[in-house]
């Protein structure tokens, strides 16, 4: 099967601490300086940006919040001036203030670049049709898996969310290969096909990229049977990027691929904070490597997973997230 970029996907992990950590320095100066916020941060804890030398550094940093992104909002977080912002997202807040990021043109394009890779990743390549039902607006996932669609040079079709029916005559007319959407989303898009008569069985589409919401291997099993695909799992945050921060591969199928070189994870105990070894359940927490609009330093994603380092069949050595458990909050409560 194809990698998007193998120079990266597939590096020694030394050399991906190298340039973790090259980027890591470089984020860090960048938040101190453009960003008061984490410079009052830093202030408040004693810490200079060149008390950091690589990422096993990493615990000295403060953490960044959802609520750290409500305080500031809109705007506040940002590390570089509108003129070089190109596009807002924000993710919807069921209580009180939205969660609003920025783009530079470059955050877009390592956006792009981490989608492409993540449909590489499923086996997607330039001759297929990519259906996308994520819904397109504010929220990132239309857009995002949109924009990796293009890059590999597929055939994007743009449905967004809705007419469900419709959107199973489209799936069958215009003979998509690949769907991304929510899971549920797809059991609906079944249900809407078996309603009119489409069996999806037929039909050309043979692979899922799914994500937005946590789901169970069962579930998995449920969709493959009824749609007569491959699933996938697919994971991003808005605060982060969007969808294309990590991706399971068609080999293994076994947690997904977390693009490194970008985003750096790591695993703590949400409540004491503290880092958890290798292969334990907790917090994932994500720091930015790359991303200019809004860099975040250890930003608590609130989902519960582990790590796996372990070698994958698939060659890529990125670690791989295993299946989201659930939300730390509700842990807590
Ligand atoms: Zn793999």
């Amino acid at each position: 099967m194809a990698v998007y970029t193998p120079e990266i996907e597939c590096a020694s992990r030394d050399y991906l601490h190298a340039v973790q950590s090259a980027r890591l320095l470089k984020m860090v100066r960048t938040a101190y300086e453009k960003v008061p916020f984490y410079k009052r941060k830093f202030d408040e804890i004693g810490l200079q940006p060149g008390d950091i030398h690589s990422i096993d550094d990493i615990p000295k940093l403060p953490f960044t919040s959802k609520a750290d992104l409500r305080d500031n909002y809109p705007f506040g977080l940002f590390a570089v001036p509108q003129g070089e912002l190109v596009r807002i997202h924000a993710s919807s807040g069921t209580t009180g203030k939205q969660t609003v990021v920025g783009y530079t043109a470059h955050d877009i394009d390592i956006w792009a670049e981490g989608a492409a890779r993540a449909l590489t990743a499923a086996g997607g390549t330039r001759n297929d049709i990519v259906h996308v039902s994520y819904g397109y607006g504010l929220f990132t996932g239309g857009l995002g898996a949109h924009g990796g669609a293009e890059r590999i040079g597929a055939t994007v079709v743009p449905a967004s969310g809705g007419a469900t029916r419709r959107q199973a005559y489209l799936l069958r007319d215009f003979g998509a290969t690949a769907l991304c959407c929510t899971p549920s989303y797809a059991l609906h898009l079944w249900e809407a096909g078996q309603e009119v008569g489409i069996d999806f069985r037929d039909l050309p589409l043979r692979t899922g990229v799914f994500g937005a919401e946590p789901w169970t291997e069962e579930m998995r099993q449920d969709i493959e049977r009824k749609m007569g695909i491959n699933a996938l799992n697919i994971y991003g945050l808005s605060e982060v990027m969007g969808p294309g921060v990590a991706m399971e591969c068609l080999e293994s199928k076994c947690g997904m691929h977390l693009w490194e070189d970008h985003f750096l994870p790591e695993i703590i105990d949400p409540v004491t904070g503290e880092q958890l070894p290798e292969g334990e359940v907790g917090e994932l927490v994500i720091t930015t490597l790359t991303k200019e609009g809004i860099p975040l330093i250890r930003y608590r994603t609130r989902d519960l997973t582990s790590l796996d380092y372990t070698p994958c069949r698939c060659g890529r050595t990125h670690v791989r997230l295993t299946r989201i458990r659930g939300r730390s909050d509700d842990m807590l409560i």
